[in-house]
């Protein structure tokens, strides 16, 4: 038999806890699934200093930890498991876990999160914990005084290669177009830093290195008559060309803009289905912040909580 709740939260980020915690607080009673990464970004990340409440600073993993409890103490059930499906014809809405369990819901609170993108090259894999990241802020404290790379030309490539380059001895751009797309802001610090060097027009052909990364294979200008490839020499290869938001299971239904990203009515965390909100990086192609994150699960109990009280469910 289908079990049958009043709030579901799917995702374990900053925005599913603090969801869990206003909605445990509320007594909507509710079910919390992890999801494929329990703890999602931040489980990946060091040092986190930027969250208000921690003079000092905590890391990812603690906090994450931390606000489990904290959504455990109020009741949230919280479990392991994976979304695989959705039914969101009518309400109640029905949600498959790991491609068994159907739970059905009154509401549901998205919080799903992103997932950084990867160019598809055989070696990511190859090299994979071995010279090959996705976040600098988790890993640039191993290159101190070597030499790294850092795909892409957006805000994140500007700021990810700015961080490595107070660790790190150099630091290289690999930029596909002709300039940069992020923010004249982030383009000067760039510019203006001696350590790093932007490869417009360059892109990614493959990785070299006996185990760990030790260069990369370039190719300039493709597919034009000077057409050239290069070596370069790295210890580490960052990728930053952006991220998917983890919104597949739920496209049928709800509305996403082109990228994925979960629609919103603005300054809510509604979607176009009753009952159902969007909250943290799923929804959020903006900010991607854990305290923005964790602003709009609050949020987003609120929301069910109102919803709920309205239908006298
Ligand atoms: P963006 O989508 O802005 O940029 C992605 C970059 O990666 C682009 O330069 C793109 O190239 C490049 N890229 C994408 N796919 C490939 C590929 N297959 N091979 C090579 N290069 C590729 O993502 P960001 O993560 O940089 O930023 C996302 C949002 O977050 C933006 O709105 C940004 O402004 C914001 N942000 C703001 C920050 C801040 O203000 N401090 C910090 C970080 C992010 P191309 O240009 O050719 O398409």
């Amino acid at each position: 038999m289908n079990e049958k709740v009043r709030c579901l939260i799917i995702g374990s980020g900053p925005a599913g806890y603090t969801a869990a915690i206003y909605a445990s607080r509320a007594n909507l009673n509710p079910v919390l699934y992890e999801g494929m990464e329990p703890g999602g970004q931040l489980t990946t990340t060091t040092e986190v200093e930027n969250f208000p409440g921690y003079p000092n600073g905590i890391t990812g993993p603690e906090l994450m930890v931390d606000l489990k409890k904290q959504a455990e103490r109020f009741g949230t059930d919280v479990r392991f498991g994976a979304a695989t499906a959705t039914d969101l014809t009518s309400s109640p809405y029905k949600v498959t876990i790991d491609g068994e369990k159907i739970i059905e819901t009154d509401t549901i609170i998205i919080s799903t999160g992103a997932t950084a993108k990867y160019l598809g090259l055989p070696d990511e894999q190859k090299y994979a914990g071995s010279g090959v990241s996705a976040c600098a802020t988790c890993d640039g404290f191993f290159y101190r005084k070597l030499t790294v790379a850092v795909v892409g030309g957006g805000d994140t490539a500007c700021e990810e290669a700015s961080y490595l380059a107070g660790l790190a001895a150099k630091v290289y751009i690999i930029v596909r177009k002709k300039e940069l797309r992020a923010s004249k802001i982030m383009q000067e610090r760039v510019f203006k830093n001696p350590k790093i060097e932007v490869l417009f027009e360059h892109e990614t052909l493959g990785l070299t290195g006996e185990g760990v990364v030790q260069g990369a294979n370039l190719v300039k200008r493709k597919g034009q008559t000077d057409e050239k490839q290069i070596h370069i020499d790295i210890d580490g290869f960052f990728l930053a060309i952006g991220h998917t938001p983890n919104s597949g299971i739920f496209k049928p239904w709800i509305e996403t803009d082109e990228v994925g990203y979960i629609i919103t009515n603005p300054g809510t965390p509604r979607t176009n289905l009753a009952g159902i909100f969007a909250a943290g990086d799923v929804a959020d192609p903006h900010y991607r912040q854990a305290i923005t994150a964790a602003g709009t699960g609050c949020q987003a109990a609120i929301e069910a909580e109102r919803y709920l009280s309205e239908k006298g469910l």
